[in-house]
């Protein structure tokens, strides 16, 4: 299954995706059908389904991406203007890609 996953494909280089952030957990990339000015995901490399699959010894992983995307916040200059970080769990919280992500929404008041 994780053969088949979109998100695997992109974490482990088979496709183009331009990554705006990299390490040796995450990586992070502009989505492709954008909800906001600036809307990134930040991936792990871990095929994990969602939120409700997460263990214990995962943490320290969605700690990281929680950290990865208060840092992109920052590189795209939305930090100051404020920005949502994001999970949606399972199909009806409007998961659609059934390997964990999470969003980084923002820029809508970036002029002001
Ligand atoms: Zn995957």
């Amino acid at each position: 299954m994780a053969e088949e996953c979109i998100f695997c494909n992109i974490v482990n280089g088979k496709t183009d995706t331009q990554f705006l952030y990299r390490d040796d957990r995450v990586v992070a990339f502009a989505d492709i059908h954008p909800h906001a000015p600036v809307h990134d995901l930040i991936v792990p490399f871990q095929h994990i389904r969602s939120v409700n699959d997460l263990q214990s010894l995962d943490q320290e992983l969605m700690a990281h991406m929680v950290m990865t995307g208060r840092e992109l916040a920052r590189q795209r200059g939305v930090d100051q203007s404020g920005y949502k970080l994001l999970f949606n769990v399972e199909w009806g919280g409007g998961q659609r890609i059934f390997h964990i992500h999470m969003h980084l929404l923002g820029g809508w008041d970036k002029e002001k």
